[in-house]
């Protein structure tokens, strides 16, 4: 079910496979493919619109299964919610993440310091431990709470409650940044955007697609700039996502946006690419 040339881990109907996988037993591979270590993680550039450069990463993880091959988040992530192997898994994802970010620093001489970005499914927000466990993670690899940024989907965040965003707003005051994911999908109430510890949007990559032609659509340009306009009310920084021309990076610049993500700039890839990418930009 691979679509050649696209994203590699993309698949035509994501549900039938998960269907396949629970099927074929996967679920119950899920727990010991963590013992085994089965996971890696691809880093996807961030990058500056103003001046292009590089300051962080989002980390997406994969599973390398002996069998399949490698899976995509999308076949196996809702399974690891279902089964609550997830809680594990994000915070092996974290540790692992912030690892690498903490390396990236190391091996960064001009001073600016990469920052990671790490997905949170709903049931890591439900959790208990998501803050003792963070902070863990960030003393462990001795890194500054400022290099990470933990994003949360819009739909996690419906009609959320002050019980399910007292960790995130005690990790915003430790100074983890927080930004709210696939936004614009959600319909979400936007006065409710002033009660989230929220730094960042990340505009869904719906809305990139309208910036695809030359002159971009006009409806996409008002709805955009709109965003833009609310959220630098707000204070939050736009993250835009799925960016894969060059047309739509220089539409999203002018439009206000923050920062772009995107085949444009880079596919996910390993850590090594990011290195090479900064190392580059430096010169
Ligand atoms: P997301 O957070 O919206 O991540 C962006 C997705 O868009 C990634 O898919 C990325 O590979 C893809 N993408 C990036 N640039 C482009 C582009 O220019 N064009 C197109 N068409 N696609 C692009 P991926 O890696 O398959 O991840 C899918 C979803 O799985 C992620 O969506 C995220 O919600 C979830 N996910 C990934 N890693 C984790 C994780 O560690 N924990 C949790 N809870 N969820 C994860
Ligand atoms: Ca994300
Ligand atoms: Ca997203
Ligand atoms: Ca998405």
């Amino acid at each position: 079910a691979k679509a050649a040339g696209g994203n590699r881990y993309e698949h035509a109907d994501p549900e039938a496979d998960t269907r396949a996988i629970t099927r074929y037993g996967l679920t119950n591979s899920l727990p010991t493919a963590l013992e085994r270590g089965e996971f890696f993680i691809e880093y996807q550039p961030l990058v500056r619109l103003s001046d292009g450069q590089v300051h962080g990463a989002e980390a997406l993880v994969r599973w390398s299964h002996p069998l399949r091959g490698v899976l995509g988040p999308d076949q196996f992530i809702p399974l690891a919610e279902n089964t609550g192997l997830i809680v594990p898994l994000g915070r092996w994802v974290l540790e692992e993440a912030v690892r690498q970010a903490r390396d990236w620093q190391f091996q960064h001489i001009d001073g600016r310091p990469l920052r990671v970005n790490v997905n949170l499914s709903p049931c890591q927000l439900h959790h208990p431990g998501l803050v003792r466990d963070t902070v863990e993670v960030l003393k462990e690899a001795g890194m500054d709470p400022s290099a990470l940024c933990l994003e949360v989907t819009e739909s996690a965040l419906i009609g959320a409650d002050e019980a399910l965003l007292k960790p995130l707003r005690e990790l915003a005051d430790l100074g983890v940044d927080i930004a709210l994911d696939d936004f614009g999908t959600g319909y979400s109430n936007l006065s409710n955007l002033r009660r989230m510890p929220l730094s960042t949007l990340k505009l869904d990559r719906s809305f990139t697609r309208g910036m695809q032609h030359n002159p971009a659509d006009p409806v996409d340009i008002k709805i955009v700039e709109g965003i833009v306009s609310l959220a630098h009310t707000l204070d939050l920084a736009v993250t835009v996502e799925g960016v894969e021309t060059g047309i739509q990076a220089e539409h999203l610049r002018v439009l206000g946006c923050d920062t772009a993500q995107g085949w444009y700039y880079a596919r996910p890839g390993p850590p090594e690419q990011l290195h090479e990418l900064v190392l580059v930009d430096a010169t």
